[in-house]
């Protein structure tokens, strides 16, 4: 059997951190396999899930370069999972409840309050003929519990080991609603069965899920997939994200704080395994590297400062041919290589370029700290044509005639050339505001 993964996210919200970690890993474990990747959207919630929500995850994982072979969206195979429920019934492995919530409300604190289990005691399964036509009578609609086996379950979890659960620990899960909708732990394993899943990759929160899951794959008839569950990222002190969620979405990430996708990929690749955090320009780089065995239990700290600084480290490889569209895209017309190659040390983001833009192609106010110095400076300044060299036969000449150097020399050039005290080394921005500009500027004026 081939192998197959599936990342399944549900359109109720926006991609986050935690998410695309999963995504990716499914990603590479199938595209290092030669595998098939399924985006599957787990939309059978239908008062949370929105298209939009299902319009931004393809547009997040497009973004990222996270492709699929394979679509599908539960809701429209609905008629599938009614024709489990209906085999599990027929099978006496799914059993109707007329229980309302505030019953198994009342029935969870009583056995909590004895120190008991808060397992559902299976009253459904004890009802008459009888007992359940007077319940419908009264306009009482059943929801369906699966009828666990109470038998252990295990499996060999590759990121976790050896994992074992009994099913007389757990409660019968609900797969059917009073409304006749599917739950996700029946659609899901439907459709893993139908999709040939071989591999399941989820977040360790799914863990219990996959004791319950197991058994209904082989009361279904399907093979039972391998598992992977992953620890959950915490932020960088350790606690859960689910507060900052908002603002460790992909699309704030990538609308808000100018992250390059590789920069997340290749942070997210390698968080939670003892290997180093590697600036990579590909993804192809990324599924050469990638081994989910080196994926630890130990939770990953996700740290923003972390994918900062990965991003600026990121941008200072790339070359220009992987920028030029998205610089022209940001008003740089008729940007070249060599504007990306004098700026490019100092960016964190790509938009910073656009500040540098400005300071080489449009009018500045210099400051002058020496204006002495800065008029002298302007007087030596050679005929163009320019180059990267044109600076250091500059300066040189400078000192001769000044006996200033150092600090005193470069700070003052620098203010005036560029109105601030930091940015691009000189040499290479010298060229690019070209001779015109520096001649005015180095007199004070705005140019
Ligand atoms: N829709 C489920 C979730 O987002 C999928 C879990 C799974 O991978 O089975 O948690």
């Amino acid at each position: 059997m081939s192998l197959t993964v599936r990342f399944a996210p549900s359109p109720t919200g926006l991609l986050h951190v935690g998410n695309i970690r999963l995504a990716l890993v499914n990603w590479l474990v199938a595209r290092r396999a030669g595998g098939t990747v399924l985006l599957r959207l787990d939309d059978t919630d239908d008062e949370r899930s929105t298209p939009e929500f299902a319009a931004g995850i393809e547009r997040d994982l497009g973004w990222l370069g996270l492709t699929w072979d394979r679509k599908a969206r539960q809701s429209d195979r609905l008629a599938l999972y009614t024709e489990a429920a209906d085999r599990l019934k027929a099978a006496g492995r799914l059993y109707p409840c007329y229980e309302t919530a505030e019953e198994l409300g009342l029935k969870r604190k009583s056995l909590l309050a004895r120190g008991l289990p808060p397992l559902y005691d299976r009253a459904g399964l004890d009802l008459s003929a009888a007992g359940r036509a007077r319940l419908e009578a009264a306009g009482r609609h059943p929801h369906w519990r699966f009828k666990l086996d109470h038998q252990p379950v295990s499996w060999s979890d590759l990121v976790r080991g050896p994992a074992q659960f009994d099913g007389a620990d757990l409660s019968d899960p609900v797969l059917v609603r009073e409304d006749g909708r599917p739950l996700y732990t029946l659609s899901s394993v439907v459709d893993d069965i139908a999709f040939g899943i071989s591999h399941v990759i989820r977040g360790e929160d799914h863990v219990a899920n996959t004791a319950v899951q197991i058994q209904l794959w082989q009361a279904l008839g399907g093979p039972v997939p391998t598992f992977a569950h992953l620890p959950l990222l915490t932020d960088a002190a350790g606690h859960g994200l689910s507060k900052r969620l908002g603002s460790l979405s992909i699309a704030s990430l990538r609308d808000d704080d100018g992250i390059e996708p590789m920069a997340l990929l290749c942070l997210l690749a390698r968080l939670g395994t003892a290997d180093a955090v590697e600036a990579h320009l590909t993804l192809a780089e990324l599924v050469e590297s990638f081994d989910l065995t080196r994926v630890s239990r130990a939770t990953p700290r996700f740290d923003p400062e972390d994918l900062t600084r990965l991003n600026a480290r990121l941008l200072h490889l790339t070359p220009f041919a992987g920028v030029a569209d998205r610089l022209a895209a940001l008003g740089l017309d008729g940007v070249d290589q060599r504007f990306w190659l004098a700026v490019r040390p100092n960016l964190t983001r790509l938009a910073d370029a656009t500040l540098w833009w400005q300071i080489s192609h449009a009018p500045v106010t210099p400051t002058l700290t020496d204006p002495a110095l800065t008029r002298q400076a302007a007087s030596l300044l050679p005929p163009e044509p320019w180059d990267e060299t044109t600076w250091g036969h500059w300066i040189e000449q400078i000192k001769v005639a000044t006996g200033i150097k150092g600090k005193g020399l470069f700070l003052p050039l620098r203010l005036a050339l560029t109105g601030t005290d930091h940015g691009p080394e000189l040499k290479s921005l010298l060229p690019l505001i070209g001779r015109p500009r520096a001649v005015a500027r180095l007199n004070g004026l705005l140019a």
